[in-house]
């Protein structure tokens, strides 16, 4: 990395103080040491409890060897990282991505820690993931690499000690071999112990766009309380998985114009606003937006300066550097994934009066209903998805509110405000429980 680069992520001289990672200047978990290090200033006498947030307190590699299709054995990199337990099991979902590191992991961890405790609900932090490009995996090569993958992290998950539950380029399938794998191992069927499982085998409804539906919900309110209306907005959206496209298809129902969308396989733009049914009828055939002809393909680079009033980031993390800031058009920001804003153009967007809904709030509903899902798997009795609904909304709208009064009083941006909540609960709960031994 450049000094240039250094110097766009905001990580400038970060290091961190664990001797088992050597994080790469552009590494999540230096993304969110410096997000830590802004609000300990804001936490008072807690701050002296400020370096459990800077450690996770459980990391689990594990080897994944699974037999392929053609006879030839391959091993994969595993990991399962408990953050924070103080308030609660951990909870947090599993990724496969071949680019998935032991740090990215901590840091989406950590992120789970701070999201838990800003939304209010009763868990600790927690993330695993799998470097693998599933893509090139057959349906029962990733079968096997699940339910192995499960059996090696099976020592430390459970419905009472770590929930796991969909991420990037997992689903209700791959929960529903988790499920049966864990069970079958303790010898009895263990719903509790994942979210985001098929409905027939204890999911809840809502999950699926739960976390779309939540960036909807926490975004129209910050476009109220900015004094505009949703109708008539230009949306660009980043990242067409589950995430983006739920809320692409709920901002544009809502009247919103969604005039660009960036996935994996390309960028494209439409000034009139891009048919959001039948680009997901696209995705869901070809596994991408690549080719889809209800819009003009664009340079990927072009997509942060397209016109927009609104921004959602919803791929990966890391992905907003303060060039981009600089050069967006949007005036909001919607996290729809994780970590996906540097802190040098946080720095940016708040000396340009831009707004960002941080991801440890924006996209909260995930996770607040697999907390329902949880909930009802332990009462064996399932609500309907209008009870869910509600639920969900009233859940985000109080959060949201909370740390809209904290930036308010603090003088801090909305991030700053959620870690400053959400690190006050953690660390509160530290406290009153005391060291062991
Ligand atoms: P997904 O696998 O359904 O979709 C991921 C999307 O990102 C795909 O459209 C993919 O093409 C795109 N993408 C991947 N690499 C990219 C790149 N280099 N450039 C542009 N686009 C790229 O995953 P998802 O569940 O929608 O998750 C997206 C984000 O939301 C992640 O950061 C995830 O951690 C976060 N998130 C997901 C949930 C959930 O419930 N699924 C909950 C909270 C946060």
């Amino acid at each position: 990395m450049t000094q240039q680069q250094l110097a766009e992520s905001g990580h400038e001289n970060r290091t961190s103080s664990l001797s088992y990672i050597q994080p790469k200047a552009d590494s999540p978990w230096l993304t969110y040491l410096a997000q830590v290090d802004r609000v300990l200033p804001h936490l008072g006498r807690l701050a002296r409890w400020g370096e459990t947030l800077k450690r996770p307190k459980r990391a689990l590699i594990v080897d994944i060897p699974i037999e392929m299709d053609d006879g030839t054995v391959r091993h994969f990199e595993g990991f399962r990282v408990q953050h924070n337990l103080s308030r609660g099991p951990g909870k947090g979902g599993v990724r496969y991505h071949p680019d998935v590191t032991l740090e990215e992991v901590m840091a989406l961890a950590a992120w789970m820690t701070i999201k838990n405790a800003a939304v209010g609900l009763p868990y600790g932090g927690a993330k695993g993931g799998i470097r693998v490009a599933p893509a090139e995996l057959s349906h029962k090569e990733l079968e096997r690499l699940t339910r192995r993958y499960t059996s090696e992290i099976g020592i430390i998950i459970g419905p009472q000690q770590d929930i796991p539950a969909p991420d990037v380029n997992t689903n209700a399938q791959i929960m529903a071999w988790m499920m049966d794998t864990y069970s079958m191992n303790v010898g009895a069927t263990a719903t509790g112990v994942v979210t985001g499982k098929p409905i027939p085998l204890g999911g809840s409804l809502g999950r699926v766009k739960a976390t779309g539906r939540g960036v909807f919900v926490t975004g129209s309110e910050a476009i109220r309380r900015l004094g505009l209306e949703v109708k008539g907005l230009r949306i660009a959206v980043q990242g067409y998985g589950n995430v983006g496209g739920t809320a692409a298809e709920l901002f544009a129902k809502a009247g919103a114009v969604i005039v660009a969308v960036q996935d994996h396989t390309g960028t494209l733009s439409n000034e009139r606003g891009i048919d959001v049914a039948a680009l997901a009828r696209h995705v869901e055939e070809r596994h991408g937006i690549a080719g889809f002809d209800g819009a003009e393909r664009i340079a990927d680079t072009d997509f942060w300066n397209v016109r927009c009033d609104v921004l959602i980031p919803a791929a990966l993390e890391g992905q907003i550097t303060a060039e981009r800031a600089r050069g967006t058009t949007a005036k909001l920001v919607l996290e729809g994934a994780n970590g996906p804003t540097l802190p040098a153009a946080d720095d940016i967007f708040a000396s340009r009066g831009i707004l960002v809904v941080p991801d440890v709030i924006c996209n909260a509903g995930g996770v607040t209903v697999s907390y329902f899902e949880w909930v009802q798997d332990f009462s064996s009795f399932f609500w309907d998805e209008d009870e869910i609904n509600a639920r969900l909304d009233k859940i985000l709208g109080n959060a949201l509110a909370r740390i809209w009064d904290t930036a308010d009083r603090l003088g801090v941006s909305l991030r700053t405000a959620a870690f400053a909540v959400a690190c006050e609960r953690v660390l509160q709960a530290r406290e009153e429980r005391g060291l062991y031994p």
